[in-house]
């Protein structure tokens, strides 16, 4: 049994990631989600200690204090931070614990976190990005704007990254997520063409460009 490591998982919004993030940790018991602390509101349907530790910005920045986050970022505008107790509750039962995180909690996990194995997820192609990052029907095209750019910011970290993986088969995904995991070869990210990743950006910007130039700001 390989030594359990923690996966940090990044993508751009409209990649399905969470879901992603959340069939792992059902396919198999050895996954564990990691619950992050945020000042965002809840959603719909989301649970404070289930999805998110929903927490005001006092409490938040209390945390950062006391050295209780083992990362911590501002996305879109709301803090976000991995508990350091999700990490080590999950070494000390030997299992690999999934960080479900952005870019600049990432790089941060990358350089405290030894044994860290970063997967960067892409979406198949822009159209299911946003169809997805519009179906989820939570966001106006300001927030898909704000989450676009940040796309362009995201997909030049790739190569930073250990390994990328393409959600277009969800449970293909979470398999090639378990072969990396058990140290069998995956797309190593410097395997990826950089091309490939830039034709995908350029597209981004031009769907930034051409349908959201409206909700800039
Ligand atoms: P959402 O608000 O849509 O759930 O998440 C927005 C972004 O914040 C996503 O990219 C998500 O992965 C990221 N995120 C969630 N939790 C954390 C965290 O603990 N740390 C960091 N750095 N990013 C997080």
């Amino acid at each position: 049994m390989s030594r359990a490591a923690p996966l940090v998982l990044a993508a751009p919004s409209g990649t399905g990631k969470t879901t992603l993030a959340r069939r792992l940790v059902d396919t198999s018991e050895r996954f564990v989600f990691s619950i992050s602390a945020t000042t965002r509101p809840a959603r719909e349907g989301e649970t404070s200690g289930v999805d998110y530790h929903f927490v005001d910005r006092p409490a938040f920045e209390a945390r950062i204090e006391d050295g209780a986050l083992v990362e911590w970022a501002t996305v879109h505008g709301h803090l976000y931070g991995t508990p350091r107790s999700e990490l080590d509750e999950a070494a000390a039962r030997s299992e690999h614990v999934v960080l479900d995180i952005d870019v600049q909690g990432a790089r941060q996990i990358r350089n405290t976190v030894a044994n860290a194995k970063l997967i960067f997820v892409l979406p198949p192609s822009i159209e299911i990005m946003m169809e997805r990052l519009k179906g989820r029907g939570t966001e106006d095209d300001q927030e898909v704007a704000c989450r676009l750019r940040s796309a362009l910011d995201e997909l030049q970290a790739v190569p930073e990254f250990d390994y990328v993986v393409i959600n277009d088969d969800l449970d293909c995904c979470v398999k090639e997520i378990e072969s990396i995991v058990a140290g069998q070869d995956g797309a190593k990210a410097a395997s990826v063409p950089l091309e490939n990743i830039e034709v995908f950006r350029a597209g981004v910007a031009r769907v930034l460009e051409q349908e959201y130039t409206h909700a800039n700001g």
